[in-house]
């Protein structure tokens, strides 16, 4: 059986209970080393074989997990946050269905989630923003020209920005497209690490603080009125409203 599991941003305790379950009772552990904690694989029983896949190739990783499914062996496909999000899991999953092979996907904590955590922010504050964009900037991988992100930063949602750091002059550049200057913006460096760092600006300094302090990869780009919970001046919500849910909690329930 092949299970594909988010390891969460960094911190090995943020894993889910399912996730190390699994992990405990591996027999093939394929994990990304980039970004997922040795210590996670101390949690393995002796025996265990471990792979890392940033030194693998697609076929090779396959290679591995097919060979193993044979001889019903536990494989754990350990990803960084959760698949779903830039995890490249999608073509192993097209490939696994193409040789009739059953697999399940495990979540996991997404690295947006835990910079929301460390800078103790809501992306989804009343009037201010009801919408979550999670992009990124070209890179290697290309980004379809509909979701360029001068015409996404249009809406000035909440917006969390993967794998861009590297090129912050670029993407502050086209946030400006939509974002006014002095919209709040934060780069969370290796969120949940030990070595975490925080740093909070606005589109206007936000692009020297990266460079001064040497932000150059691991990185969450967080922007938007929602980073600033005290100047936002938003409504409260209507889920925790004591007369609307008194008297109407079903509907409140419903609304939510
Ligand atoms: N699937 C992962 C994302 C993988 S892409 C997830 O759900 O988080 C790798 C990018 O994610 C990095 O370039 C960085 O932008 C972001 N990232 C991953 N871990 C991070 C962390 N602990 N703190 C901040 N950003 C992180």
């Amino acid at each position: 059986m092949i299970y594909f599991i988010g390891a969460g941003p960094g911190a090995a305790d943020l894993i889910t209970v399912r996730g190390r379950e699994l992990l405990e009772k591996a027999d093939i552990v394929i994990y990304a080393g980039s970004l997922v904690d040795p210590l996670q694989l101390e949690y393995c029983k002796e025996g265990v074989e471990i792979y890392n896949s940033a030194k693998m190739n697609l076929d090779e990783v396959l290679d591995i997990m097919i060979e193993n499914e044979k001889k019903d062996k536990l494989i754990v496909r350990l990803h960084t946050g959760d698949p779903s999000i830039y995890g490249a899991i999608g073509e192993q999953m097209r490939e696994l269905d193409r040789n009739d092979i059953y697999y399940e996907v495990v979540p996991g904590v997404s690295s947006f989630v835990a910079a929301n955590a460390a800078v103790k922010a809501e992306m989804t504050l009343p009037d201010i923003s009801q919408t979550i964009i999670l992009t990124r900037i070209k890179g290697r991988t290309d980004v379809p020209e509909k979701e360029n992100l001068a015409s996404l930063a249009k809406h000035r949602a909440s917006m969390a920005i993967f794998l861009s750091v590297q090129k912050i002059d670029e993407v502050v550049e086209e946030l400006l497209e939509g974002y006014s200057i002095d919209t709040p913006a934060v780069i969370v460096y290796r969120a949940s690490w030990e070595d975490e760092k925080i740093i909070r600006g606005t589109l206007k300094n936000i692009a020297s603080l990266a460079k001064e302090n040497n932000i150059g990869r691991q990185a969450q780009i967080l922007v938007g009125d929602f980073l600033d919970l005290h100047g936002s001046n938003f409504s409260l919500s209507k889920l925790y409203d004591k007369n609307f849910t008194t008297m109407y909690r079903k509907s409140v329930e419903e609304d939510r």
